[in-house]
């Protein structure tokens, strides 16, 4: 089987358009991948997911380990074929998720004990345990142990964790051997911390990986402090490696991501909000819970080719949510992957072309404006 390689092909200021070439097939850069938790896009069936545009998906490991298990993936074929979704797959290490979702946890330079969300079973993921997990599942693309801070933090305790997320990260490095076909990414951490970022960033290029992650943003420290991080942390990671910026974001945090370099992106907003009735357009969020939207017979976005917006109106998608019809959180999920698909291939075009910061103003521009008037 074929290593998986990065071809940068242009540059736009610190933006950067490429491809990542998979056995499973291409992810075009900037990439935004929707989260398949529990071994689906809520929602939607795979193939609506590739109709997306989306070249790659994000599975999670806590929530699969759980259930139904990573031994019983593998039993029945592994990750792809349980789910029917054939392009790449990237699984997450589970290190987030026990932090956030999981009882009783117990750290050590080990690793981590905790006790399961949904059964309070008992269990232990560390560096060769998530290896392990991950390798079961069949995914392409494997991340690193690590442990996140929830922000803000005291800088000692930033340190401590990014030091052990390093040692780890040379264990998982040890652990996930020579697999061709299979990439293995570092995850930088450090907090806002800008000399910390760039120990982090030495420390993981010196173990090598296949592409590098900007893990411990998102995390609640708002998009100011996100892009000033992002100003230098990108710098210390390998130039002709990938660069993926984990749990990101709502539309301008992916715009201004890819901007100061980053590559790849996942997030449950587009889904999420969709089962929420919340729709994203070029010109910001839609509430399809609000009354105005009621005699509505015009589309989310007369622009949009999804096909949400080419059979349905405000009035019906209005109508559905309120009526706790299912096909309300399925358009609105389409669309709503359609939206942010149609974003990524926009900023791909405008770096190739040399005109990232028009479609940047552009893109804040048509934001500016707001919803359209109501009937
Ligand atoms: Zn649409």
């Amino acid at each position: 089987m074929t290593r998986i390689t990065f071809d940068l092909q242009a540059t736009d200021g610190s933006a950067r358009t490429g491809v990542i070439s998979t056995a499973r097939g291409e992810i075009r850069t900037p990439a935004f991948m929707p989260v398949g938790t529990a071994a689906t896009v809520k929602a939607m069936l795979p193939e609506s997911v590739a109709a997306t545009g989306a070249d790659i998906l994000l599975g999670n490991t806590y929530h699969l380990m759980l259930r139904p298990t990573a031994e019983r993936i593998d039993r029945l074929g592994g990750l792809h074929r349980f789910m029917n979704w054939h392009k790449p797959i990237l699984t997450d290490s589970g290190g987030f998720q026990v932090m956030s979702l999981a009882d009783l946890r117990k750290l050590t330079e080990r690793g981590v004990t905790f006790r399961s969300h949904v059964d309070g079973s008992k269990h232990e993921l560390t560096p060769e345990r998530s290896m392990e997990i991950q390798r079961l599942l069949g995914s392409d693309i494997v991340m690193a142990f690590d442990e996140c801070p929830a922000l803000p933090a005291p800088r000692e305790r930033i340190e401590e964790s990014m030091r052990l997320s390093m040692r780890w990260a040379a264990r998982s490095r040890e652990a996930f051997g020579d697999r061709p076909g299979h990439a293995l990414f570092g995850i930088q951490q450090g907090g806002l911390e800008p000399d910390l970022r760039a120990e982090s960033g030495k420390a993981l290029t010196e173990i090598g990986f296949d592409g590098y992650a900007i893990g411990g943003l998102a995390v609640g420290e708002g998009q100011e402090a996100m892009f000033a991080c992002l100003d230098h942390a990108p710098a210390s990671l390998p130039v002709d490696r990938p660069r993926y910026l984990m749990g990101v974001g709502k539309p301008d945090d992916i715009v201004g991501a890819v901007k100061r370099g980053v590559d790849m992106m996942d997030c449950v907003l587009p889904s999420r909000s969709g089962r929420t009735g919340q729709a994203w357009t070029r010109r910001g969020q839609v509430n399809l819970k609000n009354a105005r939207h009621a005699d509505d017979p015009r589309p989310l976005d007369a622009a949009c080719t999804c096909p949400t917006c080419r059979g349905y109106s405000r009035a019906y998608l209005h109508h559905v949510f309120r009526a706790g019809e299912m096909i309300s959180g399925m358009l609105l999920t389409w669309h709503n992957l359609h939206y942010y698909q149609a974003l990524m291939a926009g900023m791909r075009e405008a770096i190739a072309e040399g005109r990232f910061a028009a479609f940047e103003s552009a893109f804040h521009a048509a934001r500016a404006e707001g919803d359209i008037e109501r009937v």
